[in-house]
């Protein structure tokens, strides 16, 4: 067994997302702590240019595993050829994000292994040597520390946790390939439908405007999109107002919906339900517009308005377009 890490890069549409870089600084300084390197592995077809990127993130080698199986993504392939690699290089912790394809892939790989998992991590401590693994549990409503007892480790990183680092065009990583055999996969892609226009990931959102049922009809979310809009924000929803069909569910945050960690979250006419708040409460600054003063969004909120959401978010849009205006 080695002493590095492995970080499972995600490659969409020719480069890598945000989370694989996330995921090579934390690497690195567990990596550095433990004694080891951290290394990456990308998968995919045609992903050569995307895979050294990774070099400028950071990792020290890089496996690429390029073949036209493995152009989408599936539970099987992936499987196959990932725990094929960790068996063969033996690191000490895996690190995947715990993102839709981490949160399949990676306990599928898991069990192939025999190891266990530790999923949606937000801090990694190492002590005597061995890794402390800190996560929410109960939807948010405790931290649990966890340490594993296989080797290697398995973790999936929760997003927008832990700092990008800076790229060094200068850092090249050698590039190694690897035998990229999906082996037999019984699940095939047939076709992929992106979303709508350029409409930005929740979960990989800096800023965030949400609305719920303060908003009382689904036009009114027009105001929201146009702040978001402003801000250069993702669009989200309570769970409220994705059952009254003003949004479909992919804009759902929340233990049922998605968990999101933006550096700011907005909340409009969003009471604060614990099933919301497990979405959302580990941003980084959290703003609550709401005209009730006891609702329960203003304990967790940084900055909060008393006021209506129908005076105040037009305003505050009108605000910062003047802002971006004298920029
Ligand atoms: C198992 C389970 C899972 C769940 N999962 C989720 C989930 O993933 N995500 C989620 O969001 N919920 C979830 N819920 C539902 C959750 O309990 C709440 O019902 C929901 O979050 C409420 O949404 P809301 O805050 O938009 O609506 P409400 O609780 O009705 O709050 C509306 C708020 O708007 C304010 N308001 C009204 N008018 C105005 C105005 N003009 N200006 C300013 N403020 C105004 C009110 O004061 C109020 O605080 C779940 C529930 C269960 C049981």
């Amino acid at each position: 067994m080695s002493n590095n890490v492995l970080v499972v890069a995600e490659i969409r549409d020719g480069a890598p997302k945000k989370i694989t870089f996330e995921m090579l600084g934390e690497g690195a300084r567990i990596a550095d702590l433990l004694g080891g390197h951290v290394e990456a592995v990308a998968l995919g077809h045609n992903i050569g240019e995307a895979a050294g990127i990774l070099g400028h993130y950071g990792a020290t080698k890089i496996y690429v595993a390029d073949n036209d199986e493995l152009e989408h993504y599936t539970a099987e392939g992936f499987t196959n050829v990932l725990s094929g690699l960790i068996k063969e290089i033996q690191p000490a912790l895996v690190l995947l994000g715990a993102t839709t394809t981490g949160k399949d892939l990676a306990p599928r790989v898991a069990a192939r292994l025999a190891v266990g998992l530790a999923s949606d991590c937000t801090g990694v401590a190492v002590e005597d040597g061995e890794l402390l693994i800190t996560r929410p549990i109960y939807a948010g409503k405790a931290i649990a520390t966890v340490k594993e007892t296989f080797k290697p480790h398995m973790v999936t990183v929760r997003p927008n946790i832990f700092p990008a680092p800076e790229p060094d065009a200068s850092l090249e990583a050698p590039m190694e390939t690897i035998p990229a055999d999906a082996g037999e996969v019984r699940a095939r892609v047939v076709d992929m439908i992106t979303e709508a226009g350029d409409r930005i990931e929740l979960t990989e959102a800096d800023i965030i405007v949400s609305g719920g049922r303060g908003l009382k009809a689904p036009e009114n979310f027009a105001m929201i999109e146009e702040l978001a809009k402003t801000l250069g924000a993702a669009v989200g929803a309570s769970r409220a107002a994705v059952d009254a069909g003003w949004k479909d569910h992919s804009y759902q945050v929340g233990q049922t919906g998605k968990v999101v960690t933006p550096t700011l979250y907005i909340a409009c006419g969003i009471s604060g339900a614990i099933q919301h708040l497990a979405g959302m409460k580990t941003s980084k600054y959290i703003m609550a517009i709401n005209k009730d003063p006891d609702a329960p969004i203003f304990k967790m909120a940084d900055y909060g308005i008393v006021g209506d959401v129908f005076t105040v978010v037009p305003v505050l849009t009108e605000e910062f377009k003047k802002m971006k205006a004298e920029e």
